[in-house]
């Protein structure tokens, strides 16, 4: 074997107490209670949490670390996020992306990140230079992280004069594109941009991922109209929403419903608690209203969710560390969960249930599984989410990405 993990809480196996996973040719051939000494590496975990590499599902390299060019805010009811990033993305070159991505990806891989979404713009305002940068990217980091594309228009697309040939343009260069998307509340005609993204999804055999139901208020809601087309075409499974910001806003008993047609037609459901925390309830000024989906409430109805990181440094989102592990935690917080099965559910949703939204059928810690791993100063995935667990180790394909020593006091004598 090239890799032996020992001591280790191994993700999802609960209270069957400590495992050691084998390692050969960068797959997982062995998990046992006692591995025979082996070749290669041989680490001990101490008791802490291996887990499958995590899983950013819903993420914009493309226009990360930009908060510095952008105008500032013009206040607090007009954050106008889309239009500050419009006037910034023009002055992008492929270089610029690059670079600025580049940031990004490493930090998200020395979190722990394996696997990623990320969604690229391709509006006529910056054409193909974003995923022009990002197919760099997929090439330049295969050894740390599989990174996969969902190209969209956040400017609109019915009605922009070539925007709909630019987002054909890019499905058509292929390669790592694996899903289209789309940003219909920024479009004069939500339900025929949804519609046409319909069409090119199952004309290309891609994934549909959505921005979807944006806003404080609960009117105007695209959700059914996504479900409609969803069980028309049978695309369940395919399809996924992100933020839906407007359901959160509705009593639990009129969620419930929806969050069962969801379930029954398979359509997923992406939080991204920085962003919605960010931008939600920007008409209040005090007693200021949360905009996050309840993703544990609707993982009880049976629908696929995922928590993820959407935007760092830029006017969507002026944080981020990349760390899904504190996306997990900051959405635990923000609504109030604390029950340890639902802060696993939470980890689930970085991981395991990411996977599954992105279609990862080469994912979990089994074997015959690539191994792609992380080993989280912690002992389960409840206390990773709690105490926003430090990555240790990472692993992509058996071979070591990255290393972090715990930090360590110093007492004197
Ligand atoms: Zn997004």
């Amino acid at each position: 074997m090239d890799l032996v993990l020992r001591n280790a809480a191994v993700m999802g196996s609960g209270a069957e107490g400590p495992r050691e996973v084998g390692v050969s040719n960068g797959v997982i051939v062995e998990i046992a209670p006692k591995i025979a000494a082996a070749g290669g590496e041989d680490l001990d975990l101490g008791g802490r949490l291996l887990t499958s590499g995590l899983v950013e599902s819903h993420i914009h390299l493309d226009k990360s670390r930009i908060i510095e060019r952008c105008a500032p805010e013009a206040g607090r009811n007009a954050a106008n996020a889309v239009k500050r990033v419009q006037d910034a993305k023009r002055h992008f070159t492929v270089e610029d992306v690059y670079t600025r991505a580049k940031t990004t990806l490493e930090a998200a891989i020395l979190q722990g990140t394996t696997r990623m979404r990320t969604h690229v713009e391709v509006d006529p305002s910056g054409g193909l230079v974003g995923l022009e940068a990002i197919e760099a990217l997929v090439r330049d980091y295969r050894w740390a992280i599989d990174l996969e594309i969902c190209v969209f228009l956040q400017e609109g697309m019915t009605g922009m004069t070539g925007a709909e040939g630019m987002l054909i343009q890019a499905i058509e260069r292929g390669g790592r594109i694996t899903a289209v998307g789309g940003a219909p509340g920024y479009d004069r005609d939500h339900m025929k941009q949804i519609a046409r993204v319909f069409e090119l999804a199952r004309a290309h055999d891609l994934d549909v991922d959505l921005h979807l139901d944006f806003g404080n208020t609960p009117e105007a809601m695209d959700i059914h109209g996504v479900i409609e087309l969803t069980e028309r075409h049978h695309y369940g499974g395919r399809v996924n929403v992100g933020h839906v910001t407007k359901l959160s806003t509705l009593p639990p008993e009129q969620q419930a419903p929806i969050a069962r047609r969801l379930a029954g037609a398979g359509v997923a459901v992406t939080v991204l608690p920085a962003t919605d925390l960010f931008l939600m309830g920007r008409d209040q000024t005090y007693d200021i209203r949360r905009g996050i989906v309840d993703v544990n409430a609707y993982g009880r109805l049976g629908v696929t969710c995922s928590i993820a990181n959407n935007n760092i440094l830029n006017p969507f989102t002026p944080f981020g560390d990349c760390s899904l592990v504190r996306m997990a935690n900051l959405h635990a917080n923000a609504l109030q969960v604390s029950d340890p099965d639902d802060l696993r559910a939470c980890f689930e949703m970085v991981t395991s249930d990411a996977a599954r939204i992105l279609n990862l059928d080469d994912y979990g810690l089994a074997v015959g599984k690539p191994a792609d791993f992380a080993v989280l100063d912690a002992r389960s995935e409840a206390e990773a989410v709690a105490v926003v667990a430090v990555v240790l180790d990472a692993f992509k394909r058996g071979r070591r990405t990255v290393t972090r020593r715990p930090p360590k006091l110093h007492q004197p004598a």
